[in-house]
């Protein structure tokens, strides 16, 4: 019955008691369009800006930008699409933007910290983004990457207004810092949308390009499941919107307990849509909640994982 429910997988993703949740799809640039709509999403959670560029020797004009931004935005009707600001650096690295000497890239001048560097160049790609959307009916929403505080939301936020962006602004919540305080400006900005892959090397003080390390990367961890809930509980009582865009979102269990965490909608890569949406929709929000609190009562990941599936009925028909 699940596999047909996964196959047949269309509409709004929602728990089964009918609490909505957006399942939108993370992509690189116009090739990934196709399987995002494929897969049924609603629209975009994720486009990281900085793949188009990764070959580009100098900083791409604003016409330029505008013209691939429009291919990407027309694709999505009146769907949302949240398109990240340039996040070049450590395991980004953009060619037209050189990375200063130094020691610790992953701790340097990346995402918007370079934009803060260069103000033109984050002026210029929202110019480039407000022209493409510009008559379009899309729902566009524009976000920065590891924001660390209110003052870089603010920067962010007063970036976009001055850029004369008109939709929704928000952040990154991707550094341990911001998820603790996040209460401290979810106020300041209209959404918030956790990176769990940079949120695991940050906390575990785990670079996520060493393999070895990748027993950090995972996002079942107590202390990761314990930021999650600290930022989606800032954003709900600011009355914001709080999505995941990293990795976790895809498992499907772990969806679950976003949700019962607070977050409000799922970011993942396009063919992880539809089993998403078939354990979603065969929860209640109250399981979801339930199977949350479960995986915060345990000590390890692996704990937490068999806490919260001994709390979700539905996931036993995955098999
Ligand atoms: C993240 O850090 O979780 C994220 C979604 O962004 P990226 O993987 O592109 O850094
Ligand atoms: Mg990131």
């Amino acid at each position: 019955a699940l596999a047909a429910a996964v196959s047949g997988a269309r509409g709004p993703g929602a728990t089964a008691d009918g609490k909505l949740v957006p399942l939108l799809a993370n992509i690189g640039g116009p090739a990934d369009v196709e399987s995002a709509l494929a897969h049924g999403a609603e629209g975009v959670g994720l486009f990281r800006t900085e793949f188009l560029f990764l070959d580009a020797a100098t900083a791409p004009t604003l016409e330029a930008q505008q013209a691939v931004y429009r291919e990407v935005l027309s694709a999505f009707g009146d769907k949302r699409v949240v398109v990240r600001t340039l996040d070049a650096g450590a395991d980004k690295p953009l060619a037209f933007l050189p990375a200063g000497d130094e020691p610790n890239p992953a701790l340097g001048e990346r995402a918007l910290r370079m934009m803060r560097h260069h103000p033109d160049m984050l002026d210029t790609q929202l110019r480039a983004l407000a022209a493409a959307s510009s008559g379009l009916p899309v729902d566009l929403w524009v976000m920065a990457p590891m924001v660390a505080d209110g003052d870089d939301a603010g920067f962010f936020m007063d970036a976009a207004r001055a850029a004369g962006l008109t939709g929704k602004a928000g952040v990154m919540i991707e550094i341990p810092a911001a998820a603790l305080r996040a209460r401290d400006f979810a106020q300041a900005v209209d959404f918030f949308s956790i990176g769990t892959n940079d949120l695991a090397q940050y906390a575990f003080a785990a670079d996520r390009q060493i393999g070895a390390l990748s027993r950090f990367q995972d996002p079942w961890q107590p202390a990761m499941l314990d930021l999650i809930a600290s930022a989606a509980t800032a954003a709900n009582t600011a009355g914001t919107s709080c999505g995941v865009c990293g990795e976790a979102a895809a498992d499907p269990a772990l969806a679950c307990v976003l949700v019962g965490l607070g977050v409000t909608s799922l970011s993942m890569s396009a063919p992880a849509l539809p089993l998403v949406r078939a354990v979603l929709a065969a929860h209640t929000y109250s399981q979801c909640v339930r199977a949350a609190e479960a995986a915060r009562r345990a000590t390890s990941a692996s704990g937490a994982r068999e806490m919260a599936r001994a709390a979700l009925p539905g996931l036993r028909a995955v098999g």
